[in-house]
């Protein structure tokens, strides 16, 4: 099937327009029209090839949203014209354990991702959704609750389930202190979907223009990292830490701030190793865990939560010609609080 999109052809050079073909589908395939396509910054780290495993062409995209066009003869969940998401994952083995229990995202086959990954030929790479359309088993295509607006609900896909999974896991909820670290796509959902679990949320940011923001999104407190002595007052105030910061840093200070037994709940995906003293890891057991997405039941209980607390990412939607603009203004932590591009325009 033809598809146009957007592809870097390497690391170093802008990304722009590129035409490719999707497979015919399958039986129990759902051929989805893309509207929407958020931009994470993994997008970004992935098309510069900072994590070393890049194939290009690359189609980077992750956070999709369409609308079904065709089905195979065995997809039983779906039909043409319903409004569906597609994330970070495309394939998985469906018969290990961490399959078995929904846990997809932890194949122990190795999870297909959405780009970045191989077909299940072995030799076709993965392509995203920067694209007019993609090809999916319905086992990994969503449904979207219809009072949320499609656009806004795209960075739901992986800004959405990678914030929501963690803080579900943590059971963060009424009585919870837990502390967001970094206020960029993901930093805003791990803020919305914190505070609409009744938890008391704190932003640490080396963004001052950002406070007003934080409280808006349901934040009760801002930090400012980046003045001196910042976490001083901290020590040993919250049961978790959401770490999304993309880039190298060290977590000592954000550990120190975790209760006896707290975890820092490391999202962030820096292509360098980061650094943290072991002391304040140990003397008051505490903990760092990391989190990959999500698996399918719970990104689809992630979606119909947002339906019930009316939650949507806060977006700038912009067209396909925007893309490289749109990475360098994210990488100045210029963006309020996705871009999302219109995919009808590609
Ligand atoms: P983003 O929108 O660029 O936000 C990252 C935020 O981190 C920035 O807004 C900034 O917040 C802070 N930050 C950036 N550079 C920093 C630095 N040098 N020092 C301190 N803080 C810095 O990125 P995103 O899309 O939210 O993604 C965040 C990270 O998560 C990326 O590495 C991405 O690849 C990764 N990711 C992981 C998963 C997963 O499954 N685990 C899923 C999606 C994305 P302030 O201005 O508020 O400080
Ligand atoms: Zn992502
Ligand atoms: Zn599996």
């Amino acid at each position: 099937m033809q598809t146009k999109g957007y592809a870097a052809q390497a690391a170093n050079t802008p990304l722009a327009p590129f035409s490719f073909s999707r497979r015919e589908i399958g039986p129990r395939d759902v051929q989805v029209a893309i509207d929407f396509c958020g931009i994470c910054h993994s997008d970004i780290h992935f098309t510069r090839n900072e994590w070393g495993f890049t194939a290009f062409p690359a189609v980077p995209g992750h956070e999709i949203i369409g609308r079904v066009v065709a089905t195979g003869p065995d997809v039983t969940r779906l039909k043409a014209g319903q409004r569906v998401g597609v994330g970070c994952f495309i394939n998985s083995c469906r018969t290990c354990g961490s399959c078995g229990s929904g846990h997809e995202n932890y194949c122990e086959k190795g999870v297909t991702m959405t780009y970045g990954s191989m077909e299940a030929d072995g030799v076709t790479p993965t392509l995203g959704g920067y694209a007019t359309g993609i090809v999916v088993d319905e086992h990994f295509v969503f449904t979207i609750p219809d009072n949320l607006d499609a656009a806004a609900s795209a960075p739901l896909l992986c800004a959405g389930i990678t914030t929501y999974t963690p803080l579900r896991e943590a059971g963060i909820g009424k009585g919870s202190r837990v502390a967001v670290m970094g206020l960029g796509g993901l930093g805003h959902m791990g803020v919305k979907l914190a505070a609409s679990f009744g938890a008391e949320v704190t932003v640490l940011s080396r963004s001052p223009e950002k406070e007003a923001d934080a409280k808006k999104l349901g934040a009760h407190e801002f930090v400012l990292t980046s003045k001196p002595g910042a976490f001083d007052a901290l020590a040993g105030r919250f049961d978790a830490v959401l770490d999304t910061i993309s880039a190298k840093h060290d977590l000592t200070a954000a550990v120190n701030a975790l209760k006896p037994g707290g975890t820092l709940m490391l999202v962030g995906a820096a292509a360098e190793p980061l650094e943290f003293a072991a002391l304040p890891l140990l003397f008051a057991g505490r903990k760092i865990s990391g989190s990959l997405v999500g698996g399918v039941p719970d990104t689809q209980a992630m979606l119909d939560h947002c339906g019930t607390h009316n939650i949507v990412s806060d977006i700038e939607l912009i067209t396909p010609s925007q893309i490289n603009e749109a990475y360098e203004r994210t990488l100045k932590g210029d963006v309020k609080y996705r871009f999302v591009i219109d995919c009808s325009q590609f």
